[in-house]
């Protein structure tokens, strides 16, 4: 019984005429030159996720952290930058804009449509994981945030302890303590070498853990 003839990478390789040679290079300049397109534009996230850290943490074992959301303002120090809630909902946890915000302290998710008091929802995650989860956490979040966001990590002096973070993240406590005398920082992905850098196939928890140890 004949075997159909199994088409590997290197068979493609050894059949591509003349013509489809120049074709693939020409593509290969097409995508070379967005690229750099992409590298000169101003091209900015419409969301801020923010990794609160502490600056001592720890490579190898499991440490906290404090994710953060807002809408992106025209500056990285923050400036005109909103508050992003997330729904409560944990089969949905979709992020609520500043336009979900209905009259009398209640938002709206766009998502799953419930109703919440201001009082319920949060904007501040907190975790301790070990770096690879940590990665992982970013991955969700960033898709969460439709792709459409700018990662940056601000390291804390080493004071605030866990149980700050625990405290700030509590959904009455809403505002994080940002005061830029504590912060290190910060470090910033931004989307634009987030696309980049995960157009060639890189996998995007892969770039973000990268991120994390750079
Ligand atoms: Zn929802």
């Amino acid at each position: 019984m004949n075997q159909p003839k199994q088409v590997t990478a290197d068979t493609i390789e050894k059949t591509l005429s003349v013509e489809e040679e120049a074709n693939l290079e020409k593509a290969k300049e097409a995508v070379d030159r967005f690229h750099q397109a992409l590298m000169d534009s101003k091209l900015t996230g419409m969301y801020k996720m923010e990794l609160h850290l502490h600056e001592d943490r720890s490579r190898t074992r499991p440490y906290g952290g404090l994710l953060v959301f807002t809408t992106s303002g025209t500056k990285l120090d923050g400036e005109g930058d909103e508050k992003v809630y997330i729904c409560p909902d944990d089969k949905c946890e979709s992020p609520l804009p500043p336009a979900s915000r209905l009259f009398g302290g209640r938002l709206v998710c766009p998502n799953c449509e419930m109703v919440w008091d201001e009082k319920r929802v949060t904007g501040e995650i907190y975790f301790k994981l070990p770096e690879r989860k940590w990665a992982q956490v970013l991955e969700k979040w960033f898709l969460k945030l439709s792709g459409n966001a700018d990662v940056l990590v601000k390291q804390h002096k080493a004071q605030l302890r866990d149980k700050t973070f625990q405290e700030l993240a509590k959904p009455s406590e809403g505002v994080l303590v940002n005061s830029a005398r504590n912060v290190r920082g910060p470090l910033v992905y931004p989307l634009k070498h987030i696309i980049k850098d995960t157009a060639n196939g890189s996998s995007l928890q892969d770039r973000f853990l990268a991120f994390l140890r750079a």
